[in-house]
């Protein structure tokens, strides 16, 4: 069955002695706190992951990274190749996310690329997909989504999907404090579920996480992971505060 996963995206914030300090208010608030089945990540910025993997073996958390280079290794000046993520023991990595699509003009064709270069080096793929809002206003929000995901995935071969996480992310729910209705969150998630569903089967579509990702905070998180094909929260915002972080992981 699938897993419960609550991941923080901290994006670019917090100076090297915050980074610090928050990894070690999650030790610590760790060492009292009763998670059940739900598996905690946290996507520092690169600079920061190699402090992150260091605690993560003591305690309760996994370490992502927040992108990856679509190349090998070589002339890319600023990037950082799986190679190198495998590496650092870690073993998640964000791709795809809307900042990426929005600031960088990634490509549906680059995030598959990605993806491949994550799958070659063990490491588990949280691919964002999700609708601008003019395109939720003009009722195209499940057209954009199965463009991503269809182009962005669905080359693989279903045992490598396993390894496949899915963050719905509304792009106009994302650092905007607007959250997609619970109903909003579910009818998405059940969609794409039977998109995995049509092209690798039940048995596949049933055990992907499909993370919902969008102003996910402590006081919302429980209604929108009681839907059934919610499975926890890509969260970003509320990532930075130990105690809403661990409060949303703890909204199952
Ligand atoms: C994100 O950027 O992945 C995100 C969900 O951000 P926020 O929680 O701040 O909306």
């Amino acid at each position: 069955m699938r897993k419960h996963i609550v991941a923080g995206n901290w994006k670019m914030n917090k100076n090297f002695s915050e980074a610090d300090d928050l990894i070690n208010q999650l030790v610590e608030k760790l060492e009292s706190t009763d998670l059940g089945d739900t598996q905690l990540i946290i996507c520092p910025p690169a600079l920061y992951i190699e402090l992150a993997s260091d605690q993560s073996d003591e305690s309760y958390f996994m370490v992502g990274a927040q992108d990856v280079s679509e190349h090998d290794n070589g002339a890319y000046t600023g990037e950082i190749s799986a190679d190198m993520l495998e590496n650092m023991a870690i073993d998640y990595c964000i791709v795809g996310h809307s900042e990426r699509r929005a600031y960088h003009h990634e490509t549906d064709e680059q995030i598959a690329r990605k993806v491949d270069q994550l799958l070659k080096h063990d490491l588990r793929p949280i691919v964002c997909c999700g609708e601008v809002l003019e395109e939720r206003e003009a009722n195209k929000q499940f057209e954009v989504v199965k463009r991503q995901i269809v182009d962005g995935l669905f080359h693989l071969t279903a045992e490598q999907f396993a390894d496949i996480v899915i963050a719905y992310e509304p792009v106009w729910a994302i650092g905007t404090g607007k959250t997609a209705t619970p109903e909003q969150a579910q009818e998405m998630h059940a969609y794409i579920r039977s998109l995995i569903a049509e092209k690798y089967g039940a048995e596949v579509a049933d055990n992907t996480s499909i993370l919902y990702g969008g102003s996910c905070k402590p006081s919302n998180a429980k209604e929108l992971f009681a839907n059934p094909d919610v499975d926890g929260g890509l969260i970003g915002g509320a990532s930075l505060k130990a105690d809403d972080f661990l409060a949303i992981a703890q909204s199952f």
